[in-house]
């Protein structure tokens, strides 16, 4: 029998362990925020990978944004090096979990099979990818011990809060510079059978309008800074939400409604602060003299960053033409340029392969309507050559009832092994 071949048959032994793994991962509730249980996590995944025959190192993220004594942000990087040199292929997952959130009919950190599907928090998003790649590293690495190259596992925090104590402290110390690292596979849960080339981009503002305080009982002699916040809005359903409907990009954005670019209101606020809810006076009668609106763009492709802001800074200068007295600032909060990996990518070619052989069909390509990890591996690392691949239902992410399928995790271990097989190939 081929050693490809043993390899495929071996993972399919390995069901059970794949399926404790990932519940031993579940069961460690990484909530993020606060940030829990970072370092728990990271001890048991260095003796899981030790076992393995992995060098392996735990880092705090020191001085990146959330790292504390109490909610420290550790991440483990594991590296196992072939007997030949060659290229390095990284799995990348995120050790964090959001809020569990009302509507659960499971305990979300006991990792409860029912049939085919594991449950939990963090099941699809993403402990599973991770379980899953470390069978496929553990079934590459047991039938093919001569391999070249090297295989490196990161488990890191914070994705689910930007990875700036994650991924991206770790770029900035160049562990994922391409003279270290060839290929990088993110397993977040976009389906077994497709590969994830990149995300649109993301810029978050602030709009805030600007009026003068007054009593109430006079609004004539003040200037009502929530009415010109009305009027953006409405400024913005007359021109802007229109135009971006009629954009349509040619980026393979899942699902299709995603295909143009939006903008979402986020927040507003303008006026006197909101009481708590245990206070049981009126409001004082006031002119609001601030507005202050929280907004978040997000762009594809063929839009570039500066497009973007000067659609927004012309809208609010034709509002605040039309408005006598009316004050109105623009603050930029943040930016991600959109990415995508080119499809004739090595990375790209090899899991395109791979998916063949596993399903006799050919992979389809698709792109994230919001960003993950590859956004600091591109920009920060420039490591051009990363996708996302895992199994588990994009949707099911940051659910109640959040599951994966067993058998998809198990599929997924098999395109990730053979991935290995034709990147790591001696020779
Ligand atoms: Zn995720």
């Amino acid at each position: 029998m081929e050693p490809a071949e043993r390899m495929l048959r071996e993972i399919d032994q390995l069901r059970d362990s794949l399926v404790e793994l990932t519940q031993e991962l579940i069961r460690i509730p990484t909530l993020n925020p606060p940030g829990a249980n970072y370092l728990q996590i990271c001890e048991f995944l260095r003796r899981r990978l030790l076992q393995s025959g992995f060098e392996v190192e735990l880092m705090r993220a020191v001085g990146a944004p959330a790292d504390s004594d109490r909610y420290p942000r550790y991440n483990l990087l594991a590296r196992r090096k072939g007997a030949l040199p060659g290229d390095c292929v990284h799995f990348n997952s995120h050790t964090d979990v959001v809020q569990v959130g009302e509507g659960w009919t499971v305990d979300p950190f006991a990792g409860q099979v029912r049939g085919e599907r594991l449950f939990g928090r963090g099941a699809c998003d993403m402990k599973g990818g991770l379980a899953a790649s470390i069978i496929a590293v553990e079934a590459f690495t047991a039938c093919c011990p001569n391999f070249a190259g090297a295989i490196e596992v990161s488990a890191t925090a914070d994705e689910e809060s930007g990875g700036f104590g994650g991924v991206a402290w770790l770029a900035e110390r160049g562990w994922f510079s391409p003279q270290r690292v060839q290929h990088v596979i993110i397993p977040e849960p976009l389906n077994k059978d497709r590969i994830c080339l990149g995300h649109r981009g993301v810029w978050w503002a602030e709009i805030e309008t600007k009026g003068r305080i007054a009593h109430g009982s006079m609004p004539f002699l003040g200037d009502c800074a929530v009415r010109h916040m009305g009027a953006v809005i409405a400024e913005m359903e007359q021109s802007l939400f229109p135009a971006l409907a009629q954009t349509r990009t040619g980026m393979p954005v899942v699902p299709p409604e995603a295909k143009q670019p939006s903008l979402n209101i986020n927040s507003i606020h303008g006026g006197e602060p909101e009481q708590d809810c245990d206070f049981s006076g009126f409001p004082a009668p006031c002119v609001p003299d601030r507005c202050r609106m929280i907004v978040d763009r997000r762009f594809v492709a063929e839009e570039s960053l500066a497009e973007v802001r000067s659609e927004l800074s012309d809208l609010l200068q034709r509002v605040k033409e039309s408005r006598p007295g009316m004050g109105v600032e623009l603050r930029e909060l943040f930016s991600v340029l959109p990415v995508l990996t080119e499809k004739d990518a090595p990375v790209v070619r090899s899991v395109g392969k791979a998916i063949r052989s596993v399903f006799d069909k050919a992979p389809d390509y698709v792109v994230s309507p919001g960003t993950y990890d590859q956004k600091h591996i591109d920009r920060i690392g420039r490591l051009k050559n990363c996708i996302a691949y895992g199994p588990g239902r994009i949707d099911l992410a940051h659910q109640p009832d959040e599951w994966i399928g067993i058998g998809d995790m198990l599929d997924s271990a098999k395109v990730m092994a053979l991935t290995l097989v034709d990147l790591l190939k001696p020779g």
